[in-house]
């Protein structure tokens, strides 16, 4: 399969709160996209791998993805190590993605920045010919790095208003994560403190959406940072007005 998009992250779920909406723009313009989850979100206080898995292949279907894999890398020890980087090599000379999604390379969670890095060298490792690998070499053209809760500028912002509420429904597809399961009683989880409150998740969303739609005056926005200069072929005809 030929990929025009994948976004990579460390676990299940964070692709859907990052760029859930940019890919949902994006498979709406006719491209085809993919989400490769690099762990099975095995150490998540709830939920358990399985619930996680089938959570994530609805979340897939609502976010119109044609692909979703899941790389086998433990949870909590994401590390940008040579055998995981070749397992990542090997998915990129499969997918052969134009651009890449990336989490961006600092963060509170080891994972989230160990994926940043895992990310970078697994694209780069899949370019390089001599490699001991399957497939033609392939090295995407475009790394994005997903900005929305790192504390820096982005380089742009993505207008996904059209997409907010299927975006929103992919998020709560992992219910599991959210809501008390069945039959447990939902005190004990108000008690144990382990889940975030749906109202909580929700607010949080809308905040960091309508945030960075804002910046470019549209409602809702997902931020995106790449390392290069951007490039503008028409300074007549650009988005976002100045004054
Ligand atoms: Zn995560």
């Amino acid at each position: 399969m030929k990929l025009d998009l994948l976004a990579i992250a460390a676990h299940p779920d964070d692709v859907e709160l990052s760029c859930g909406g940019t890919l949902l723009q994006m498979a709406h313009s006719g491209y085809k996209t993919g989400i490769l989850d690099l762990t099975a979100g095995e150490m998540g206080t709830r939920g358990t791998p399985e619930i996680r898995a089938t959570e994530a292949a609805s979340a897939a279907k609502l976010l119109r993805v044609s692909w979703r894999g899941n790389l086998g890398v433990p949870d909590s020890d994401v590390q940008p190590s040579r055998q995981h980087k070749l397992r990542l090599a090997s998915v990129i000379r499969q997918l052969r993605p134009k651009t890449v999604i990336l989490p961006y390379w600092e963060a509170r969670h080891p994972d989230h920045y160990h994926a940043s890095t895992l990310g970078y060298e697994g694209c780069f490792l899949a370019g390089l010919k001599q490699l001991p690998l399957d497939g033609d070499p392939h090295r995407p053209f475009k790394i994005l790095y997903s900005t929305v809760y790192a504390q820096v500028r982005p380089t742009f912002v993505v207008d996904i208003t059209p997409h907010f509420e299927q975006r929103r429904r992919a998020i709560l597809a992992y219910s599991s994560q959210f809501r008390p399961g069945k039959g447990e009683p939902t005190r004990k989880f108000k008690k144990a403190n382990v889940f975030l409150a749906i109202d909580r998740l929700e607010d949080q969303m809308n905040l960091l959406a309508r945030h960075f739609g804002e910046m470019i005056g549209v409602k809702y926005g997902e931020p995106f940072l790449v390392k290069e200069l951007m490039q503008v072929r028409d300074v007549v005809n650009m988005d976002v007005r100045s004054i």
